[in-house]
């Protein structure tokens, strides 16, 4: 066998006949029950799962926010906003979405550069917590929350004063288009005491994408200190330390599991002393793709099978307009294949490497690149796995006026009188 990195074993979804499970229905009824491919679907089961996980392994008092730019999806926001503490969200048309969610207004936060009068209007009025991103924003707060005669909840989003390392994303340290400069925050919250600002507290939000428990342990205890540094600043203590995010999953050959143990042991040693100090504050937790990444997967189907100069390729009905980021279009510097199986013969008889790519007219459109697969024929599906976030409402649609997919939440919650 070759050396070559491998994808880490993915186990969320069950396999019967050689075929992916979604929620207990086989992919191949699900592909008839959703009426079309492409699609894709989300199992929850698997996304309740994962937020049990983080309470098992992160310290008891430490509270889990959805990120919903991860998947906007309005049936999947509704499921996570019964496991979770509260939602943020990074626009006017997610405040909607988490509103129609029954999440308490007050636990939805709004964070973002550039959040126009309207949308910081019906944040205000709804009563959720603006995290500001700079002076001239909170400016504008103080005077939209005078002319409606409604206090604005805030806290103040920190551009911090270091990176987290290893991070697919930064976004934070350095110069930042979020969050106000940490060494500029105390005289922020010196004019913040003069205006008619009702302060709940920070929000530090380093980066995303990290698998390295070793970074997130650095980051939590260089964030905790810079809010209790900030916090003496403040016109009065702290109730909302919002920490970031950033928890990872694996995606390409090579990267393994974040080791949520460590990271939570790590916040469990540190906690305590930030807690004797700042005894109102409430600390959070912001994950978008941790919560919902695993819990999805993208379905289309083999239009043909192509064979050009030895090469296989599976010509699909789905590409880079429904799913971007498995593209490699959406962040990546080199290209990696997303982990891809034929799902309804996952181990297959014969295997043999193909590519698989999608119906636009451009080498972009690529889902995998010479993966191993088993050997498919036209009418087999391809599962794209670890898709639950940054798929279909980061992708562009419109890109060439191909048919749209669809979304579905595969599952039962639990029934009348069955809950714990
Ligand atoms: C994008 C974003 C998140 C979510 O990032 P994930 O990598 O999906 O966990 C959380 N907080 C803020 C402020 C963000 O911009």
């Amino acid at each position: 066998m070759s050396g070559a990195p491998r994808h880490a074993p993915l186990t969320q979804f069950a396999l019967r006949d050689d075929c992916l499970q979604v929620g207990g229905v086989a992919l191949t009824r699900l592909a008839e029950r959703v009426g079309q491919t492409p699609f894709y679907a989300y199992d929850r089961a698997a996304l309740t799962a994962r937020v049990a996980e983080l309470r098992r392994h992160l310290p008891a008092d430490i509270e889990l926010h959805y990120a919903m730019k991860a998947n906007p999806m309005p049936a999947l926001v509704q499921h996570m906003a019964g496991l979770v503490d509260g939602i943020d969200v990074a626009s006017g048309g997610e405040l909607r979405v988490a509103l129609d969610s029954g999440m308490a207004p007050e636990r939805i936060s709004f964070a973002g550069p550039g959040k126009g009068d309207a949308e910081l209007a019906c944040a205000i009025a709804a009563g959720s917590v603006l995290n500001m991103e700079s002076g001239a924003e909170m400016a504008r707060i103080d005077a939209i929350g005078r002319r409606l005669g409604v206090t604005p909840r805030v806290a103040v989003r920190v551009n911090p004063d270091f990176e987290l390392k290893s991070s697919g994303m930064k976004m934070g340290g350095g110069p930042k288009p979020f969050g106000v400069d940490a060494e500029q925050v105390p005289a922020l919250l010196e004019r913040l005491g003069r205006l008619a600002l009702d302060f709940h507290g920070f929000h530090i939000f380093s980066g995303s994408q990290n698998l390295k428990a070793e970074a997130l342990q650095e980051a939590h205890e260089k964030t905790l200190a810079l809010a209790l540094r900030l916090a003496a600043s403040a016109p009065r203590p702290p109730r909302l330390l919002n920490i970031g995010g950033g928890f990872g999953i694996p995606y390409f050959p090579g990267e393994s599991r974040l080791d949520l143990e460590a990271v939570g042991a790590n916040l469990a040693r540190l906690l305590p002393a930030v807690r004797s100090q700042l005894p109102q504050a409430h600390f959070v937790i912001e994950l978008g793709r941790y919560l919902v990444g695993e819990a999805g997967l993208y379905v289309c189907r083999v239009i043909e099978r192509k064979v050009s100069r030895g090469q296989v390729f599976l010509v699909t009905d789905g590409g880079l307009h429904h799913h971007l980021a498995a593209s490699g279009n959406f962040g990546q510097v080199i290209r990696k294949n997303y982990p891809v199986v034929i799902g309804n013969r996952v181990a297959g008889g014969a295997r043999e490497t193909a590519s698989v790519v999608g119906p636009l007219c451009t080498p972009l459109d690529l889902l995998a690149d010479q993966m191993e697969l088993a050997r498919a024929e036209a009418g087999d599906l391809v599962a794209v796995l670890q898709s639950g976030a940054y798929g279909l409402s980061a992708s562009p649609a419109a890109f060439l006026g191909h048919p749209a997919a669809l979304e579905v939440l595969v599952g039962e919650r639990a029934a009348r009188g069955d809950a714990a």
